[in-house]
């Protein structure tokens, strides 16, 4: 007999680019405002320290997917966002050795909730319902590091049926993914299968029934979604 009163769900898992086996997904992390003109956007200042939030793991959505629209909004927001994967773990993690734990990159969407985010703020409360949400991050398959290296630098951008609405280049990331990991280890202790979604650069915006969001990061991969009519 079973130790479990039902049986456990198996770990959510994400394609790996040109191999077989894939990346068992432990936590979602998020960087909120790592864009200057992002955070400028959202009426921030771009010199705080990086914020964090995070996502259930089971949120991971695979590239290609049709989603329904979710519930609860009228407002649902694009973002997309270099995704780290981790491979090792660690506390208190130098910068310096960060990136010796990330075994490869993505392109993500971060989509949110963003009248639920924006009631929350206001009110002072937690924003998880906003960000956390079923199918909430689209996800491309990984390219290891070992055969893309760690992009400092290249063009992300996203569009929504053909039309281009965020362009923007790495280079312009507030926090390095090597700083984003030193941090966020100081916070946490991070694990294998830890996804760690960076932040996003300006142009974010509603997505409506009906579309077709496609994101793509050079050098790294791409990531697209259609949303049920
Ligand atoms: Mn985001």
């Amino acid at each position: 007999m079973s130790e479990f009163v039902f049986p456990p769900p198996t770990p959510p898992c994400v394609a790996i680019a040109g191999a077989a086996r894939r990346f068992p997904v432990r936590r979602i992390f998020c960087v909120g405002q790592n864009y200057a003109a992002h955070a400028r956007e959202m009426g921030k200042d771009p010199r705080e320290e990086p914020c964090f939030f995070t996502k259930p793991a089971d949120a991971v959505v695979a590239s290609g997917a049709t989603l329904p629209y979710p519930p609860r909004t009228h407002d649902l927001h694009h973002e997309i966002e270099l995704v780290a994967a981790l491979a090792r773990g660690g506390a208190d993690i130098a910068k310096e050795a960060a990136l010796e734990h990330v075994f490869g990159y993505a392109a993500g969407i971060d989509l949110t909730r963003r009248d639920l985010q924006s009631q929350a703020r206001k009110a002072g409360r937690p924003w998880d319902l906003a960000k956390g949400f079923d199918q909430s991050a689209p996800l491309g398959a990984i390219a290891p590091a070992a055969r893309i290296g760690h992009p400092r630098a290249g063009r992300i951008r996203l569009a929504v049926n053909g039309a281009t609405r965020q362009d923007a280049d790495l280079s312009e990331m507030i926090w390095s993914t090597a700083e984003i990991i030193a941090i966020l280890s100081q916070f946490v202790r991070l694990e294998p299968g830890d996804l760690i979604f960076t932040g996003t650069p300006a142009g974010v915006g509603p997505i409506v029934p009906g579309d077709h969001v496609a994101g793509e990061i050079e050098g790294v991969g791409a990531v697209e979604i259609a949303v049920e009519r």
